[in-house]
């Protein structure tokens, strides 16, 4: 599942390629995505792409007047192709510009596509979402206030996108092994010392992913390979048995709202 790294590695990969293009065509050959593909992406014809952004895991190609919304679902990936390149089964999406095309593929049919005019923020998929985890907006400080009087573990704290958007299952679990902090212990907890250390593992974790995704994904402009989610040395994730690689503990798992969480019981007691 493409996570927030994967989404901003896309972004920068994308915004390049499409900036100060003219939109020349669409073509929708599977409509039916997470939500139907909006018929008004039709009125996109024409408009010029002023740049690409992000919030959270949504891919917001700004059109000036209003924003092409894109998420990658489960499945989804996007690649800027030659006009005319032979779709496959579960090409669904293409904006077309003349030159080049963008396409998206998702054969499990969880992403999206939306149009969104005015302010893309408000948009009901937007409007909700919590800070930005490499933002300035995520602090030691604000973490410290956001998590006051939450019973919840921190990791599920995490992983809540209404407070702090893009820090997914993996994320959740690498940061907390980075700042040392038990992933149960309860959000109102937090010291905020351990603020400090963890909203700065939360960057640290993030912003490893980007660049580690910067070098193996260099590609997915122009290259019609799968589905080029990265793949990484992880501290603590999907190590269940392993010695920790920083003070040789067995690292364990436990369930935590039925996602697995990893953790080393030496380094984060
Ligand atoms: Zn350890």
């Amino acid at each position: 599942m493409p996570e927030l790294p994967e989404v901003e590695v896309t972004r920068r990969g994308l915004a390049p390629q499409l900036a100060g293009r003219v939109i020349s065509g669409i073509a929708v050959r599977e409509p039916r995505l997470r939500w139907p593909i909006d018929a008004g992406v039709r009125g996109l014809i024409g408009r010029t792409v002023k740049a690409v952004h992000r919030r959270g895991k949504y891919l917001l190609v700004d059109c000036g007047d209003g924003h092409l919304i894109l998420h990658l679902g489960m499945s989804g990936s996007l690649r800027v192709l030659p006009p005319g390149t032979p779709a496959g089964k579960h090409d669904h999406f293409d904006l077309e510009f003349g030159d080049r095309i963008l396409r998206l593929r998702d054969p499990r049919r969880f992403g999206a596509v939306l149009w969104a005019p005015g302010d893309a923020m408000q948009h009901r998929l937007l409007a909700h979402l919590g800070i930005e985890p490499l933002s300035r907006d995520l602090d030691p400080r604000r973490l410290h206030t956001l998590t006051r009087g939450h019973r919840t573990a921190i990791k599920l704290f995490l992983m809540d996108a209404r407070r702090i958007v893009g820090v997914g299952n993996i994320y959740a679990s690498e940061s907390l092994f980075r700042a040392g902090i038990n992933p149960r212990m309860r959000a109102g907890r937090l010291s905020l010392d351990k603020s400090r250390k963890l909203s700065a593992a939360i960057k640290q974790t993030l912003t490893k992913a980007i660049r580690a995704g910067g070098s193996t994904l260099r590609d997915f402009v122009g290259s019609d390979g799968n589905s080029g989610y990265f793949q990484q040395r992880h501290l603590v994730y999907d190590r269940e048995g392993q010695p920790c690689r920083r003070c040789g503990v067995k690292i364990r798992r436990l369930v935590q709202g039925q996602r697995s969480t990893f953790f080393c019981p030496g380094c984060q007691k």
